[in-house]
């Protein structure tokens, strides 16, 4: 059988010719699949509408040897690809799938991220929050095991409250031992998050305490996938140059 179904959710996608287009897609129970959509950019297509960031569809997939076919779809939930969304909403929204994107890799079905992607989906849209973005980061790099140890200084082990992080080792410093200067009611968010206290996390509706928490969770993302997690499929590499995002219309 190399036709099979699935339900996933839609991360990205790049126009490849005339009228299709490939889209990045994260599956319930096959993980990361690329797939093409065929004709999606023609004004005929039937699916067309569906094949947006963070829409969560129901998919018949053809597999392929690198990419898989699109063959047909329907709609489960919009999520933010829909008209009224704040453009800062679904710019969040991107940057979380893109971070599931960079830290997970092709056909490793993972039904823990499925949910998580969802539920981070499904609060951007109904509730953000100034602290949600950086709280489901941590969260992603905490299932991933990429998460920091903020109890103790990665270098000389001492314990304590810290206000320095060394980024490339992903770990806090205490005063002696260097490090670049964090927040540490930054460190502290993390902390809680960390230790499944979510909720205290995103109650808190401090605007700038939220950026700043934001900025440091995706350098955390960033300086882990810059060690080279990020899966390099041929497809991929190919592809990266001319990436584009959509808009939902
Ligand atoms: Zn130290």
């Amino acid at each position: 059988m190399k036709s099979y179904t699935d339900r996933a959710v839609v991360i990205r996608t790049w126009p490849l010719g005339e009228s299709d287009r490939i889209v990045t897609l994260f599956t319930r129970e096959h993980g990361k699949v690329r797939a093409v959509a065929k004709g999606v950019r023609s004004a005929k297509s039937r699916i067309s509408g569906l094949i947006q960031p963070t829409s969560e569809l129901d998919l018949l997939l053809y597999r392929g040897r690198e990419l898989d076919v699109i063959q047909q779809a329907s709609l489960v939930q919009a999520h933010l690809a829909r008209v009224g969304v704040e453009p800062s909403q679904f710019g969040s929204a991107l940057e979380w799938l893109e971070a599931i994107d960079s830290l997970t890799l092709d056909r490793h079905p993972d039904p823990v991220i499925y949910e998580l992607m969802n539920r981070g989906l499904r609060l951007m849209g109904d509730e953000p929050g100034p602290f949600l973005l950086g709280a489901l980061l941590v969260r992603l790099l905490d299932i991933e095991g990429y998460a920091p140890n903020l109890t103790v200084c990665g270098l000389c082990g001492a314990p304590g409250s810290f206000a320095a992080f060394d980024f490339a080792s992903s770990a806090p410093r205490c005063s002696g031992c260097g490090g670049e200067p964090v927040g540490s009611e930054i460190l502290a968010k993390a902390a809680s998050i960390l230790a499944h206290r979510v909720s205290e996390v995103l109650t808190d509706k401090d605007a700038r305490g939220g950026r700043e928490f934001e900025a440091f969770a995706i350098r955390l993302v960033k300086e882990v996938v810059g060690r080279g997690l990020r899966s390099t499929g041929v497809v991929a590499s190919l592809l990266e140059p001319q990436a584009t995002q959509n808009q939902p219309s």
